[in-house]
Formats: structure tokens, C-alpha cells, sequence
């Protein structure tokens, strides 16, 4: 039996369904969970939700997206993901899954986004059979959106088979321009001047090449700083030419979180896995700096990024 029947027939047997993602959820992960519990709910009538954590002991189907292991969501999700008896199905786009952890992977990595496989996936299933209008609407807005922030607006992993997916979505009556005003035209005043002061006073390219950006503490509450303000930062930096990589660092208790992107040729998943506990894509990756395991203080992250770049590049 093909994947998709598989899941097919696991829709077919399911009551109640758990959707995950992966945690600090991104567009792509908030947009693929909503699309597949809206279509769930609309045109399989279950009784499917965008987790929280308790649902999953009482759920008789998991689907985690955007997600390529259990360990990617939170400490207590992650326990409870192992410890559930109910069928798993990935649906991702990152290196190397966790697939053992899974009883049905659909995992691409040759894909902008987890909206774009879960697209292609929800428009195969046999009841949808390739027409959209069976799709909720919600749902399609969802995929057009998560697809839109994890190619930086068709700026990275744009595919073939992308650009027919916006073609398509927009043809089935998406508001597109609604989506990119919500998405780009609605931040606080604050996250612009935090911006400005980060390539201003705060942006420092290594001799190799690579740029690095440090958000800490009293930075943070200098800007009245919330999560989620400082996405796409770490983009910017890779406009100028010497820059070959991007590092953006954010504190948090403990620790701080890392961001890297890098240019083609340069590998931000190695850079992230070697010296950041993390991984990602080959462009695009993330991990975590600890301290005191890492750094003794947060005040060495510098020294220590310095350092690194250094032992990889060579100089
Ligand atoms: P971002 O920099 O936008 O937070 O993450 C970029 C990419 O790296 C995303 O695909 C994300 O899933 C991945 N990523 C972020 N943080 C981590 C991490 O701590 N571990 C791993 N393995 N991947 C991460
Ligand atoms: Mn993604």
C-alpha cells in the first residue's frame, strides 16, 4: 500500500487526532498544523487539535509536522510523545529524522517547507483527489503562509514545484496580499529600532566571514523584547559580500538560542551540530550555547563564536 493510502486508512480509523510541531513554533510549523487540523476536522469530521500536551495520552493518532524528532518540542511533550502507544506520522523537511521514532514518515528535503509536502499530501488524499475547493479555505491561507515565511518570501528554497503550489493556492481565491500585510507590514515600532541598533552597535564580522549578532538580557529589556520579534534578523547580514555566515544568538535562562544561515558552498548545518548542539537544513539551522556547560557567562558567547570560527574556517 502506498504512504498516502496508509494514511488514508489511518484517518480512516482515528477519533481523536494530536497535531504537533516543534517548539518556538515558526510560520511553517503554526501554518502546517493549522492547515491539517483544519482540513481533520472540515472533511474528516475527527476531533483534531493543535497540541497541548495533556491531549496526547487520550489521542489514537499523532501527526507531528515540521518537527524531525520527538526532542524538537518541549521536555514534557517529548516524554509523552514517547511513552503514547498511538500511530505517528511525520510529515518534515529537515536532515536526518528520527523516522524509527514513526510508524508513517513523509520526509523531503528537496521541499521549501512542511506547508509545501503537507500541501502536496492533502491534495492526493482520495476524498480532496486534487481539488482544492475541497480543502478549507482556512486551511489553504495556512499552507500559503508557512510556505511564504520559510522561504523568506521566495527568497530561499524556492522549488519548481513551490512556485505551482503559490500558483495554485492563489488561483483557489488565497488572498496573498492580505497574508504578506499580516505577516510583513504588522510588527511594533520597537522591532524596527532593535534592528537598527543590532546592525548599528552590535554586528561584528569575524575574519572569516562571518557575522554575528548578540540579543542579551539588558538589550532585550532595553527594547521591551518579545519572542518572535527578532525573526528574520539573522538574514540580514549575509547582504553584505565578505559575509559567508549569519549567527544570531538570543540569551535566554541558561542559555542562548542560536540561529545560523549561511551562503551556498558554506554549511550552517555542520557549524550549528559541531559547535551548537543543534542542526536544521544546509542552510538554515539552529541550536542552543549553554552556560556555564559552554561558556562560563554570557559575556564569553563572543569569545566563544570567535573562537569557533576560527577552528572551522581556518582563520
Ligand atoms: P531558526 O534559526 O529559524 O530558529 O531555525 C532554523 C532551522 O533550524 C529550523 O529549521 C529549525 O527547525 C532548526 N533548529 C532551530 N533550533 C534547533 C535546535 O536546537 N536543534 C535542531 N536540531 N534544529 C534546530
Ligand atoms: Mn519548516
Amino acid at each position: 500500500m502506498d504512504k498516502i493510502n496508509q494514511l488514508d486508512s489511518l484517518l480512516c480509523g482515528a477519533g481523536r487526532v494530536s497535531v504537533t510541531v516543534h517548539t518556538h513554533p515558526d510560520g511553517d510549523a503554526i501554518g502546517s498544523g493549522l492547515a491539517l487540523t483544519g482540513y481533520l476536522k472540515e472533511c474528516r469530521g475527527l476531533d483534531a487539535v493543535l497540541i497541548v500536551t495533556e491531549r496526547i495520552k487520550t489521542s489514537d493518532l499523532l501527526s507531528c509536522l515540521d518537527c524531525a524528532s520527538f526532542s524538537r518540542t518541549c521536555p514534557e511533550m517529548e516524554a509523552e510523545l514517547k511513552s503514547s502507544k498511538a500511530p505517528k506520522v511525520l510529515v518534515d523537511h529537515h536532515l536526518d529524522p528520527d523516522i524509527e521514532a514513526f510508524d508513517l514518515v513523509f520526509s523531503q528535503t528537496v521541499v521549501s517547507s512542511t506547508c509545501e509536502l503537507l500541501y502536496r499530501i492533502l491534495k492526493s488524499l482520495p476524498d480532496v483527489g486534487g481539488d482544492l475547493a475541497k480543502i478549507p479555505m482556512r486551511s489553504l491561507e495556512a499552507l500559503l503562509t508557512g510556505m511564504t515565511t520559510d522561504t523568506n518570501n521566495f527568497s530561499n528554497s524556492v522549488f519548481p514545484g513551490t512556485l505551482e503550489m503559490a500558483s495554485e493556492l492563489i488561483a483557489a481565491g488565497v488572498d496573498r496580499d492580505r497574508i504578506l500585510s499580516d505577516l510583513y507590514n504588522q510588527y511594533r515600532e520597537n522591532r524596527l529600532r532593535l534592528m537598527g541598533f543590532l546592525l548599528q552597535e552590535n554586528m561584528e564580522i569575524t575574519p572569516s566571514g562571518v557575522a554575528m549578532m548578540i540579543l542579551d538580557k539588558e538589550t532585550q529589556d532595553r527594547f521591551d523584547f518579545r519572542q518572535g520579534e527578532t525573526e528574520g534578523f539573522v538574514n540580514i547580514p549575509l547582504a553584505v559580500s565578505k559575509v559567508k555566515m549569519s549567527v544570531f544568538l538570543t540569551e535566554e535562562e541558561g542559555k542562548f538560542r542560536v540561529s545560523v544561515r549561511s551562503k551556498r558552498g558554506v554549511s550552517a548545518n555542520q557549524f550549528a551540530s559541531k559547535y551548537f548542539h543543534g542542526g536544521g537544513h544546509e542552510m538554515a539551522s539552529g541550536g542552543k550555547l549553554f552556560f556555564p556547560q559552554d561558556i562560563p557567562s554570557p559575556s564569553d558567547a563572543k569569545a566563544y563564536i570567535l573562537n569557533v570560527t576560527k577552528d572551522y574556517f581556518g582563520i
